[in-house]
């Protein structure tokens, strides 16, 4: 079975003591995860440490940064390199959020380059991809993520690939309450899938995991992972209040 994954984004929230404690309550639950799901908290940079020394003891937990470099090293005043977030032992990075995409300029080209040089490091990056309220409105979602794939993605090899985890978020649920219907979710997770297989065959796509962002909480989470191409999520404000995320961690299949 593919992995199936609760991401929790504290984008630019928490103090360090608020994380910490966060972390504590979650950790607290002792929840038991099967082999195939793992738990990831993509938090700021400064607390990365701190979470990796918490998760130290837990198996399938996982620190994550929030974005890195897509430059190797050098001369980049106030930019954290994929190297860095390897020698202090990270797991995951999120890349391309569309936070980033918007308020930073990130194009798909970068978040090309920022993919690939985390797999030479073994870190897995989190790729974020999804359409504006207007691309949906318009019908053309499909051709709008199918265009951030191909810039970003598929030029990566078949080795490379099966290192990446996708995360569809529609700009439009972003923190705004308003969540996709399962059908939509479905319906873009299957299309994402059979995207991946007519470039890199069916069996190498049916082993990637897509996670669906977009106000996620513990109301709607069993219902969306209950979907057969949906393979966990990457949360954002539920994430922030440990027994809403608790119950997303529950949700997993
Ligand atoms: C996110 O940060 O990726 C996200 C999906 O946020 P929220 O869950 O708050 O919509």
């Amino acid at each position: 079975m593919r992995k199936q994954i609760a991401a929790a984004n504290w984008k630019m929230n928490l103090t360090y003591q608020q994380g910490e404690a966060l972390l504590d309550d979650v950790l607290d639950e002792r929840i038991k995860l099967q082999p195939h799901q793992q738990v990831v908290f993509a938090v700021p940079f400064p607390y990365l440490i701190m979470t990796n020394s918490g998760l130290s003891d837990e198996k399938n937990y996982f620190a994550a940064a929030q974005n890195c470099s897509d430059k190797k090293a050098g001369a980049y005043t106030g930019e954290v390199s994929v190297e860095m977030l390897k020698s202090i032992h990270v797991g995951y990075c999120v890349i391309g959020h569309s936070e980033r995409r918007e308020y930073f300029a990130e194009t798909n080209q970068s978040l090309a380059q920022k993919t690939v040089l985390c797999l030479e490091q073994g870190i897995t990056p989190i790729f974020c991809c999804g359409e504006p309220l207007a691309i949906r409105e318009a019908g053309t979602q499909n051709a709008f993520v199918e265009t951030q794939l191909q810039e970003s993605l598929f030029a990566l090899s078949s080795e490379q690939i099966t290192g990446v985890v996708i995360a569809y978020e529609p700009i439009w649920a972003i923190g705004t309450g308003k969540t996709a219907s399962t059908e939509q979710a479905q319906e873009m997770h299957a299309f994402i899938r059979s995207s991946l297989t007519a470039k890199y065959g069916a069996e190498l796509a049916d082993d990637i995991s897509i996670l669906y962002g977009g106000s996620v909480k513990a109301a709607n989470a069993k219902e969306l992972f209950a979907c057969p191409d949906v393979d966990g999520g990457l949360v954002g404000g539920a994430s922030l209040v440990a027994r809403e995320f608790v119950q997303i961690i529950r949700a997993l299949k």
